[in-house]
């Protein structure tokens, strides 16, 4: 199996091209802009300006909140909206979507966080039938479901946003969930970022949310704009660093297990069906933006993965019946 020489992706990776050199377009594309990815004093200087350009709009429009933050319970969105709030001075809401997927683990972060932070919080479920028929639909179509609770997750934030007048939606994906698949500027922060979900949108599904929006399948809330702005894509903090932060200021327990995502008791189905489907973990993209960024060697990468394919190679019975009882439609 050909693979990068620089970040091992194989070459059955989403649009994945190599050069003459053995090395992929997403390291290309790494290597040519590196020098503006990891200006952290820079990085640093444009979010503080964000935080403060938004400040200043919520303040005109009368808002009664600064920024909203998609709160999972995860150790990123619970760092973020720490950070938001005590180094940044922002008036933080906090909105969680309650998907039906949620863990006692995941359920008792969410608890214990609230409790320390001091933030406003709403969390939403949406008509359970609808969510299921999405969640049905997108297992047959594309043999994934991650992306339901991705659209939902965010359209359920704009429009939120949009009836608080919130000008700024900070999210916590990751730097390897933001470049996982960058290889071109657009729609990727600091380069660009978007103000309307579609746009939002189109840095996941890369223009399938363009193919939706015309045959009028989806509604992406055109009248409402609002900054999406990632922290990590200006921050640069491992893991680690923020599992410890946060252990020692609130408390919080870090998951036990092979990948995290102990928030979602779908996480090793997601994993299980991508292995299918793509042949290669959730994470083999994000892990690879490590590579490229000296995180990690290419070896240590592809030892987690190989212990990603053997721990969702195959699922238990159990865990495919709790999840296809919680998609059943019927
Ligand atoms: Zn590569």
């Amino acid at each position: 199996m050909k693979q990068c020489k620089k970040c091992g992706l194989p070459e059955h990776y989403t649009d994945i091209r190599f050069n003459d050199e053995g090395v992929c377009n997403y390291c290309e594309f790494y290597e040519a802009h590196k020098d503006v990815l990891e200006d952290r004093a820079s990085l640093e200087r444009q979010f503080t300006q964000k935080m403060e350009a938004a400040k200043a709009k919520a303040k005109s429009a009368g808002a009664k909140y600064d920024c909203l933050v998609g709160f999972s319970g995860g150790k990123d969105s619970t760092y973020i909206i720490y950070q938001l709030k005590e180094t940044y001075g922002m008036r933080v809401l906090a909105f969680t979507f309650d998907n039906g997927f949620s863990t006692e683990y995941g359920r008792h972060n969410i608890e214990n966080a609230l409790s320390k932070l001091n933030v406003d919080h709403i969390s939403f479920s949406m008509n359970d039938e609808k969510l299921r028929k999405q969640y049905a639909a997108c297992v047959k179509l594309m043999h994934n479901f991650c992306s339901v609770c991705f659209h939902y997750m965010h359209y359920y934030s704009y429009l939120f946003a949009g009836q608080h007048n919130i000008p700024l939606i900070v999210n916590g994906r990751t730097s390897g969930q933001i470049l996982q698949c960058a290889d071109s500027t657009r729609g990727i922060e600091p380069f660009e970022s978007s103000c309307h979900l579609k746009d939002f949108e189109y840095q996941m599904f890369h223009g399938l949310e363009e193919r939706a929006d015309r045959a009028g399948r989806m509604d992406y809330l055109k009248d409402i704009e609002a900054e999406a702005v990632s922290y990590f894509a200006y921050h640069d903090v491992s893991e680690e660093e923020t599992m410890r932060f946060l252990e020692e200021k609130i408390g919080w327990v870090r998951p036990q297990g092979v990948s995290g995502h102990a928030d979602c008791f779908a996480h090793a189905m997601a994993e299980h069906m991508s292995i299918e489907k793509r042949g290669f973990p959730i994470r083999a993209g994000e892990l690879a933006v490590l590579v490229r960024r000296g995180k990690l060697t290419k070896e240590e990468s592809q030892e987690i993965l190989k212990k990603d394919y053997e721990s969702f190679q195959e699922v238990s019975q159990e865990t495919k019946d709790k999840f296809f009882q919680r998609i059943s439609t019927g």
